[in-house]
């Protein structure tokens, strides 16, 4: 074993000894990383087609995102929510703005961010809905991804995610993604909000059926029902557009948002929606030591300023489409099926090949990393500043392993 082996081989080992094994990681140690590529402790480089599960959309430190940080990091890094800080407001109208909403609660990561839209329709059902107290029912989708808190496990319908973590938190009632009649049927008096990923993408990147989500505003309007837009992975340029929604033509009523809206360095996540429904929260009932800290702001409001120019929404748009093409040119050559949109894709490959996990070693072992998901679905999610030749260097990469390479 040489030295530069060795590197990786021991912090795999201790990794492994010191820490909780939650998660079962491909075997690379990053390093260092810049732009699509990131570099392991062994000096190998990788072409990084996960970004940090849609975290990562404008690539590992990202210049004008670095220089916020910096600049932040020289003047003050957190107050508490206790005080006000000057960069608050103006991260808070920034996102507002791009969100079209009134207001902006600002939070650290995706989960908080689904419970504080949680605990908002909770209340606004009871305080402006007319709900009686503790009946409220939320409605979320079968093969849903919201987070790792006990209540949003609650109503997952992965058994890795659910089991063994009970008791579990009633209000929730799954019906299937993608059909509006069981959501139509699964209304009640009771329910406050539709709590819905725009495209599934643990669930394997699952792009629901044209018209959905129309469906679906206009039985929320109807029936008086907040429509919830989980936006975290989905949002923020992933698709081609700001949100994924946006495709469909829909507006909900309350974004959540986060990863990418953190640039890559710092968790932040917020929830954006107008004052009738955001306004009901009073002081004290709902905060966070760390949401809406300066050094987040700063780097928030840059993520807003990169989103405005829509050059990310484009490229995901124009480079999603030769990513797509460049995957549906492999059915038949191991892969099944693809679905996709934007920058962000997930490819089914033939089981009797190999398994998703082994497809991601192989294309690990050609300097390519990806992530699978249920079994043979494989993630592709590169940073939206990923080049032309990058990507169609990964697809070749992709190929040359469902031949055998
Ligand atoms: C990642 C994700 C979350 C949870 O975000 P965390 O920052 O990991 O808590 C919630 N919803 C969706 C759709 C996600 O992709």
């Amino acid at each position: 074993m040489t030295t530069v082996e060795f590197r990786t081989a021991g912090a795999l080992e201790d990794a492994e000894k010191w820490t909780a094994h939650n998660y079962h990681p491909l075997p690379v140690v990053v390093a260092s990383g810049e732009g699509a590529w990131v570099t392991d402790v062994d000096g190998r480089r990788y072409l990084d087609c996960l970004a940090g599960y849609s975290a990562l959309n404008f690539g590992h430190r990202h210049p004008g995102l670095i220089a916020a940080a910096h600049a932040q990091l020289d003047r003050i890094t957190l107050t508490s929510r206790a005080f006000v800080h000057d960069r608050f407001a103006e991260f808070c109208q920034g996102l507002a703005e791009l969100c079209g909403k009134d207001l902006v609660l600002p939070m650290n990561t995706g989960a908080e961010a689904v419970e504080t839209a949680i605990k908002v329709a909770r209340k606004w059902g009871y305080r402006v809905k007319g709900v009686p107290d503790g009946q409220a029912e939320i409605i979320v989708a079968a093969g849903n991804f919201h987070g790792r808190t006990t209540t949003i496990v609650s109503f997952s319908t992965d058994p890795d995610a659910h089991a063994d973590f009970g008791p579990y938190t009633p209000g929730f009632v799954v019906v299937p993604y993608g059909d509006p009649a069981a959501l139509a049927a699964a209304i009640t008096p009771n329910t406050v909000a539709v709590l819905l990923e725009p495209i599934q993408g643990e669930a394997g990147v699952l792009v629901p059926p044209a018209g959905y989500f129309g469906e679906v505003r206009e039985l929320c309007t109807l029936q008086n029902v907040l429509l919830i837009a989980d936006e975290i992975q989905s949002g923020l340029g992933r698709t081609g557009r700001t949100f994924a929604i946006e495709h469909e033509n829909v507006t909900p009523d309350m974004y959540v948002l986060g990863k990418a809206l953190g640039g890559g360095i710092v968790p932040v996540s917020a929830v954006a929606a107008d004052r009738d429904v955001l306004g009901v929260l009073k002081p004290g009932e709902h905060g966070s030591t760390f949401g809406g800290n300066p050094l987040a702001c700063a780097v928030g409001a840059e993520v807003v300023a990169l989103l405005r120019t829509g050059e990310f929404q484009e490229r995901s748009a124009a480079l999603g489409e030769r990513l797509i093409s460049g995957l549906e040119a492999l059915i038949g050559e191991g892969v099944v099926a693809v679905r996709g949109r934007g920058l962000w894709a997930g490819v089914d490959i033939d089981p009797a090949l190999m398994t998703g996990r082994q497809a991601c070693e192989r294309l690990a072992a050609r300097g390519i990393l990806a992530k699978d998901t249920h079994g043979s679905t494989i993630r592709l999610a590169p940073p939206l500043v990923i080049t032309e030749a990058d990507l169609d260097h990964a697809l070749t990469e992709f190929a040359a392993v469902l031949a055998g390479n």
